[in-house]
């Protein structure tokens, strides 16, 4: 389970969730994302209609209902991306207002996740609202990795050290597996110096951390949403397309999913 999650707003979380996801799909991995964002806006990036969901996220943490009982296909573009759409802002703040007095509040979707049966799916990514309230807890408490997109803006660090913060609280008290799997620059723009200073401010704050991947800021990125394709269809020679396609390969390397290219001990000598 990967979790993206910035507290931050408009950093990239679910167009990196929509476009990451499309890409595993697309190398043959059996994706599964999940729209914990009230905002269910990786649902509606992806063409589903949230008016013709029966189940959303929602009825999973609140009435545990199984979760593969909420989960739509992701259309027929990608046949191995399946999703559990969130629908509604207001029974996202009831979950949230619910979770508030409930027992293991933090563990609903860790708990729903484990009623999957074994290898359904390669991976499951999250995509977390802008907050670090009880939804975004509920995924770092399910997840080994996060994900943290940051857009290469002034003020981008801000926040960052709650974020990690946050993080590491969570390993300690539920879910000591969790670590950052990677910290991905968003809307990069290698003519100015800001994203430059961003880069190695975030190089200097999560060594190692950095995707050697950088995504460009892009118009097809921004468009894709409102066809409801992923980058992949919607204008897969584009820059921002081909950064996504070697994010995925950089998500699968460190996640030992892919064997890494071996070296042969002659030209290492
Ligand atoms: P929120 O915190 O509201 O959930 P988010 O972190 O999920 O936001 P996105 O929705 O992915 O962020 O992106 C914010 C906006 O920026 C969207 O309109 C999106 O289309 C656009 N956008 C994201 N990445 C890029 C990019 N690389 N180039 C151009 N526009 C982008
Ligand atoms: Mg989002």
């Amino acid at each position: 389970v990967l979790a993206l999650a910035n507290q931050k707003g408009g950093v990239g979380k679910t167009t990196t969730a929509v476009n990451l996801s499309a890409y595993l799909a697309a190398r043959g991995y059996q994706i599964l994302l999940i729209d914990i964002d009230p905002q269910g806006n990786a649902t509606s990036s992806l063409g589903v209609d949230k008016e013709s969901c029966d189940l959303s996220i929602y009825d999973v943490l609140n009435d545990r209902l199984p979760l593969l009982d909420a989960v739509v296909p992701a259309g027929q573009d990608l046949p191995r991306l399946a999703i559990v759409p969130s629908t509604s802002v207001l029974l996202g703040a009831e979950t949230e207002a619910a979770l508030t007095t409930a027992d293991e509040r933090e563990r609903r979707l860790a708990e729903a996740l484990t009623t999957l049966p074994r290898g359904f799916y390669d991976l499951v990514i999250v995509d977390c609202p802008p907050s670090l309230g009880l939804l975004t807890l509920n995924a770092l408490t399910a997840a080994e990795g996060v994900i943290i997109p940051i857009q290469c803006e002034f003020l981008a660090l801000e926040g960052l050290a709650q974020l990690a913060n946050n993080i590491e609280l969570v390993k300690r008290t539920f879910n000591q597996r969790l670590d950052i799997l990677g910290v991905l620059l968003t809307m990069y723009d290698g003519r100015t110096r800001l994203s430059a200073q961003v880069a190695d401010e975030v190089r200097r704050f999560f060594p190692n951390r950095l995707f050697e991947t950088a995504i460009p800021r892009g118009v097809h990125l921004a468009e894709a949403p409102s066809y409801g394709q992923s980058i992949l269809h919607y204008d897969p020679a584009s820059r921002g397309a081909l950064a996504y396609s070697a994010v995925a390969d950089e998500t699968l390397a460190r996640l030992h999913l892919v064997a890494p290219v071996p070296v042969a001990a002659e030209v290492l000598r």
